[in-house]
This record gives C-alpha cells, structure tokens and sequence, in this order.
C-alpha cells in the first residue's frame, strides 16, 4: 500500500471517521484515477480538488463522513446525486449492491462512466439527469446521498426513500452563507432531522447543462 494512503486513512481516523468498512472502502479506491494529471500529486491529500466544468472532487474526509452517515449496508440500493469526478460513487460501490448515480453534465458523467468500466466496476448505472427529479423508476432507495448543495429540504428525494428507515444525508443551506450536512431519516411519512457538520459544496443546480458539442 502506498504510504500516501496510508497517510490519508490515519489522518480520517485521527478527524474521528471510525467505520472500519468506509475507511477500507477509501484505502481501495484510488483516487489518482479522479483527478486531472495536473494535480496527481495531490491526489491523495485530504482536500477538495477542482475537476472539469467549475465543479469539484470533495475532500476526502467528507467523502468518509457522509458515507459513514448514511449507515450503508452491504444490500441496499442507493441513488447519489452529482456524480461529478465519480469518486464517490465508486465508494459507496464498495459498500451497498448497487449505486445509481446522476450527473447533469454529460462530459462529467462520460469520463466517470469510461473511469467505472476501466476500473471493472459493474453496480454503478449512471445517467444524465436533473437530479432534482430524483429516479423515478428505480425508487424507492434504501439511501440517497446528494453531493451537491440544495437550497432547501429536498422533498422530491424524500419522496424516493424508502419509508421502512430511509436515511439521505445531503448538504443544505441553513443560512445565505452556510450549509449543512443534514440526516433525514424516513418512517413511514415521518422525516426525521439531524444536522450534522457545516461544509462548502457547489449548489445543486436546476436541470441538465448546457456544453458546448465535443
Ligand atoms: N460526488 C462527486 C462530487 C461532485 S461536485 C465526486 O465525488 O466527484 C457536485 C456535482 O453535482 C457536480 O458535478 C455538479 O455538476 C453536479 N450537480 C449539480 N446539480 C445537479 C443536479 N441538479 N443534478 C445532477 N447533478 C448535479
């Protein structure tokens, strides 16, 4: 193992990420595969990088703390909104039995798709989307993690939970300038709340995007 890895699975253990499957899921991963070749060698920094199309590949130690808050068993289906680099996604991969994903830049979602096949990973499906709208014909989810920040309780996720002890952990406004990490947890039509750490993430945004063709 590389000591960089190694290095970056004690600095999460010491900022108190005690999941010994999220943190094994990290170690496996490699995350030189999600970054641009100008910043390989930070690729295993615990920090946020920029990717393609303003967005960003978030911190690790966030990675391993919204996966750690979602309590994922190793048979659940889970959606993710805001593939972005793909890293996360193929996180949760390691963890639950399969992971749909949506991303509303097409270049984004094809250079993740083309990483999924290069590494062999076969429980990811992913699709160009408004992940505002969720994925109707795969609902409901046992977990839906949103990697993008809502500016508001996102009540068409809910609605995709399962009711039988849903949990979706997304970031959410709480104030002009701040974002939460929020639990919900769903019984029946019940949401429960936790707010859990302040975090920056890049706003979940309204519909697909707009690229230039190439
Ligand atoms: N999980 C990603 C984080 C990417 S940053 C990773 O590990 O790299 C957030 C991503 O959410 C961006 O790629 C952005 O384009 C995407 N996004 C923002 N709003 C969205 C929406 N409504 N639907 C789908 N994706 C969205």
């Amino acid at each position: 193992m590389e000591t960089r890895v190694i290095q970056l699975i004690m600095e999460l253990r010491r900022q108190g990420i005690t999941d010994t499957r999220v943190l094994a899921a990290i170690e496996r991963v490699p995350r030189e595969r999600f970054v641009a070749d100008q910043f390989l060698k930070h690729a295993y920094d615990n920090i946020a990088l920029p990717i393609t199309q303003g967005q960003t590949i978030s911190q690790p130690f966030v990675v391993a703390y919204m996966t750690e808050a979602l309590r994922l068993g190793d048979r659940m289906k889970v959606l993710e909104i805001g593939t972005g680099s793909g890293y996360q996604s193929m996180v949760l991969a390691k963890l639950c039995r399969r992971v749909y994903t949506i991303e509303r830049y097409r270049s984004l979602l094809q250079t993740a798709q083309r990483r999924f096949a290069d590494l062999g990973v076969n429980n990811i499906t992913a699709k160009l989307g408004d992940g505002n709208k969720g994925w109707v014909e795969q609902a409901p989810f046992d977990r839906i993690l949103v990697t993008a920040a809502a500016d508001r309780r996102p009540e068409t996720l809910l609605e995709q939970l399962s009711p039988d002890g849903g949990i979706m952990v997304a970031p959410v406004a709480v104030s002009a300038i701040e974002q939460d990490v929020i639990r919900y947890t769903r019984t029946g039509d019940d949401i429960q709340e936790e707010r859990l750490l302040p975090v920056r993430f890049v706003p979940l945004l309204p519909g697909i995007a707009r690229e230039a063709a190439g």
